[in-house]
């Protein structure tokens, strides 16, 4: 069970299945360090392993523990891009950061893979490629457009009729799909903890339930105040995505957090597992309220979807998860659902990640869409150049002050809307 989590979302099948955490002490007294860093998901993570490979004298605070927030709890799918296609990326961004964005979201599973290679991290790594499904025909044109627009970069994705998708995902559901071969799947609670493990090993200190309560200013240096520690340091990275508090506002209101939740069955009898996306892939849906499911490396089917805010809503969003995987694959019969969980993702206005700048010594990356498990461990390793010198204009992301939501105060209210609004389209076929 995750700890100190509202129950309707706490049983979670990678707290059941992890591996051995690091050793995480609080933070008790004062220290110091080059480099701060709030949060320990994989933002965090991979900004502290990346500055401790780069011989910086690097801090981790954590609020509870280790890959509590969405890093140990989402679907575990390692996808390339962004919500936004590269043609839509450039012409919004221009010519000097459009490309760079374009090309550090697709190369961004690769460079999740190489850690895990590097580090040797057990975490069920796979690579067969990730699929986006067709819930409909319209949606089949903006499969062919991301063909058209990743092929002009140089990267060839595979367009599947519908009859090649109903064999790789072993539902007849779908329209057609599009297999891209650079994505891949992996246990994220597990990788979320090898991460750890390697930032450690590479000289990072790491420190569980020790939120930081206060960040100030003193000279030239920034101080994290927990409740039993302080942390001096030059720099400060704040890696707190959909669980982002009141520690540095404003930044709470550049994200609104979503709740997305999953469902997971009992590991599989071989003829059904056979039988559900036998080649191990991983696949989200063109709906507007996403479907996103993968089988893991014991065999049980993993369905998620949007959940709510409520609990009532959020069990009746869970049971609809359960319905919904049965009617695609009747074959799971009276099978057992074991789990239930789910966490916050972070949403932008403009549904991209975003740099923000809070202070000349203080970054923040957060804004994952959902999409964080490649995109977290690039902008974590992002935030380590920054905090080792490299020009805001080097990043690959433009660096920008907050951009607070006009109405956040109202987020719960515009998210219950655009739900419903959704779910409207999506039951019309639209
Ligand atoms: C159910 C679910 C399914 C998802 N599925 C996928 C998927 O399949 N593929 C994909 O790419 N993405 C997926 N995502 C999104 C992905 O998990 C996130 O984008 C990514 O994990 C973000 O990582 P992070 O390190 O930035 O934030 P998090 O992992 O959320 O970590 C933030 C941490 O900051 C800590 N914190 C907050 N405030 C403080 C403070 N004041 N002091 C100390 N610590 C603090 C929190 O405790 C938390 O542990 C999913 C998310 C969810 C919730």
């Amino acid at each position: 069970m995750i700890e100190n989590d509202r129950p309707v979302i706490a049983n979670s099948l990678w707290t059941a299945t992890a591996n051995p955490a690091p050793d995480c002490q609080p933070l008790i007294g004062a220290s110091h360090a080059q480099v701060a860093i709030v949060g320990g998901g994989l933002t965090g993570l991979s900004a502290a392993l990346h500055l401790a490979e780069a011989g910086r004298d690097v801090a981790l605070v954590e609020a509870e523990s280790i890959g509590w927030g969405a890093s140990g709890r989402n679907g575990g799918q390692v996808n390339p891009g962004l919500h936004l296609d590269p043609d839509e990326v450039e012409s919004r961004f221009g010519p000097e950061f459009g490309p760079r964005i374009v090309r550090t979201s697709g190369a961004a599973p690769q460079l999740v893979f190489d850690l895990i290679d590097r580090h040797q991290i057990r975490c069920d790594a796979r690579r067969p490629g990730w699929i986006r499904a067709a819930h409909n025909k319209s949606a089949l044109g903006d499969l062919d457009s991301k063909i058209r627009q990743w092929a002009a970069r140089g990267t060839t994705l595979h367009r599947l009729d519908q009859g090649e998708m109903a064999e790789i995902s072993g539902t007849d559901t779908y329209a057609g799909g599009l297999l891209d071969p650079r994505g891949g799947n992996l246990h994220p609670l597990n990788y979320t903890l090898g991460l750890a493990h390697a930032a450690q090993r590479a000289g990072a200190r790491l420190h569980g339930q020790s939120r930081a309560l206060r960040l100030s200013r003193d000279g030239t240096s920034h101080i994290l105040q927990t409740d039993k520690g302080q942390l001096r340091a030059q720099k400060v990275l704040l890696c707190t995505n959909g669980y982002t508090d009141d520690l540095a506002a404003p930044l709470k209101q550049t994200v609104v957090p979503v709740r997305s939740v999953q469902v997971a069955t009992e590991p599989l009898p071989e003829d059904i597992r056979r039988t559900i996306l036998p080649g191990g892939h991983a696949v989200a849906d063109s709906r507007r309220l996403m479907l996103y499911y993968r089988v893991d490396a014991q065999g049980r089917l993993i369905m998620g979807g949007r959940g709510a805010y409520g609990d009532a809503a959020t069990a009746h969003r869970l049971q609809s998860l359960r319905d919904v995987s049965r009617q695609m694959f009747p074959q799971l019969g009276d099978c057992r659902w074991v789990h239930a969980w789910g966490g916050f993702v972070a949403m932008t206005a403009d549904h991209l990640p975003h740099l923000t700048r809070l202070d000349g010594g203080i970054l923040s990356a957060l804004g994952y869409n959902g999409r964080g498990v490649a995109m977290a461990t690039v902008m974590g390793k992002v935030l380590a150049d920054w905090a080792c010198g490299t020009p805001d204009a080097a990043l690959p992301f433009p660096v920008a002050p907050p951009r607070p939501i006009p109405f956040h105060g109202l987020r719960r209210l515009g998210v219950a809307a655009t739900v419903a609004k959704y779910r409207a389209l999506d039951a019309l076929g639209l």
